[in-house]
């Protein structure tokens, strides 16, 4: 959802990954971080991450020596685990072989990670399992053969993945390689002057180059200074979408829309798609992140929506869906005034707390308020780790990813789906829509 950019065979490779990373920055993130591969054979990761602006990356790898011809840049929007050091991209394996970049998010995660067994995790994401499983098949293919091949390794892994994900890797023993995946998440290749690149986005490649080519769902690229193979998900060769940029940076940034605006609602079906992701097991609703215990929901009997601006347009949608849906009494309110009259609020009542950013101080006060009266509370926000997630009992995110636009458009409608999914939910657990 954040930015990529990859490059191989370039001996400035740390400059170029800063500078695209700096392309990419319009586009919002909480953290960033980069991987370079040692000059020279078979050599170590360096990895450099941090949470914040690309600010911080840059004074951390000032006066560091990180030489390397290939290396990849990440900046993170969390979806999974909050904005932190370790939670940043890239991700490794335990040995340090394997080094991934993600945008996106992977669905199956849990059971992926259930499936090694006992190891030892180093970061809250989703991410950090595709790493070891990709070098765990890259071992058992040196095993079988004598020799690891990153394509075949990253070609088994990402048949097991659900979700939506571009994936970017590099193998310490395979220089001046870039192994590249995507599946409903945007990604590009480019092969010019004897280098390699690979970039979510156009802007961070505009610099090197005007022809690029997108990959299409399900195509995984194996890309080296001089040239670019392109396969299906069965490993059979494939074509991409290659194309010539016309824009210049500021078009580029906007994806040739004439504003941000509207290319986010352009994006709208893809975060729609993302915040529905996970949601549903065997027609059942599952919302993982809303730890509140069954019981108490089933013994609500009163809810508030709080909330501000477009947020509380989304909370009207939500007291329609729940007494719809669940047949619970629903009051909406404006966040600012919800603490200076006296809501009567009990342990059985659920308070509903929307906020784009998790930031919006007068729904956070709100929700302080109705914590003091034993209220429970659940959030709906875009942005994980925010104060609002932080401080709420039960938290569902939406994954519309950031938005440059003033007028909320795809933040808005994946709150909807939000309250649409919590209504369909407490209607489930009380059993008000489908009969035993
Ligand atoms: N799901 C991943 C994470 O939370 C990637 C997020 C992104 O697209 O930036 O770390």
């Amino acid at each position: 959802m954040c930015g990529i950019i990859g490059v191989t065979g370039r001996q400035d490779a740390l400059r170029v990954l800063l500078e695209g990373l700096s392309r990419l920055e319009y586009r919002g993130y909480d953290s960033a971080g980069i991987v370079l591969q040692q000059a020279g054979g078979s050599g170590d990761l360096r990895v450099v991450k941090r949470a914040g602006k690309l600010g911080q990356l840059l004074r951390t790898v000032e006066g560091q020596p990180l030489p390397g011809r290939t290396g990849l840049g990440h900046t993170r929007w969390a979806t999974h685990g909050a904005p932190s050091d370790r939670n940043a991209h890239p991700h490794t394996d335990p040995a340090g072989k394997v080094a991934v970049v993600h945008n996106g998010i992977i669905e199956n995660y849990q059971s992926l990670r259930a499936s090694l067994g006992e190891r030892t995790f180093l970061s809250d994401t989703d991410t950090e399992v595709v790493a070891h499983l990709v070098a765990d098949a890259y071992e058992r293919h040196r095993a079988v053969s004598g020799q690891g091949d990153l394509l075949t390794a990253v070609l088994d892994v990402v048949a097991r993945l659900d979700g939506a994900y571009s994936l970017c890797f590099i193998h310490a023993d395979e220089p001046d390689v870039l192994v590249v995946a995507r599946e409903e998440s945007p990604l590009i290749v480019a092969q010019a002057d004897g280098v390699g690149y690979c970039a979510s986005d156009i802007p961070a490649l505009i610099d090197h180059t005007q022809r690029v080519a997108a990959l299409h769902d399900g195509q995984v690229a194996r890309i080296t200074p001089d040239r670019i193979d392109v396969f299906d998900h069965a490993g059979r060769p494939a074509q991409p979408h290659a194309y010539d940029i016309t824009w210049d940076i500021a078009a580029a940034e906007k994806l040739g829309y004439r504003h941000f605006m509207l290319k986010e609602i352009h994006e709208q079906p893809q975060a729609v798609a993302d915040t529905l992701l996970n949601r549903q097991r065997e027609g059942e609703i599952v919302l993982d992140e809303l730890r509140v215990d069954l019981d108490e929901f089933a013994r609500l009997d009163k809810i508030f929506i709080v909330a501000c601006g477009t947020s509380l347009h989304a909370g009207m949608l939500a007291k329609l869906a729940i007494e719809h849906w669940a047949g619970i009494p629903v009051e909406v309110e404006v966040a600012s005034e919800f603490r200076y009259r006296d809501p009567i609020l009990s342990e059985h009542t659920l308070v509903v707390a929307i906020s784009q950013s998790g930031e919006t101080i007068d729904t956070l006060a709100a929700v302080g308020h109705a914590r003091d009266q034993r209220a429970k509370v659940a959030a709906i926000t875009n942005v994980v780790g925010s104060s609002l997630a932080r401080q709420a009992d039960a938290v569902l995110y939406t994954h519309a990813g950031p938005e440059i636009g003033v007028a909320a458009t795809k933040t808005f409608v994946t709150q909807i789906v939000g309250v649409e999914l919590i209504a369909l939910y407490l209607a489930q657990i009380r059993r008000a829509l489908w009969p035993d």
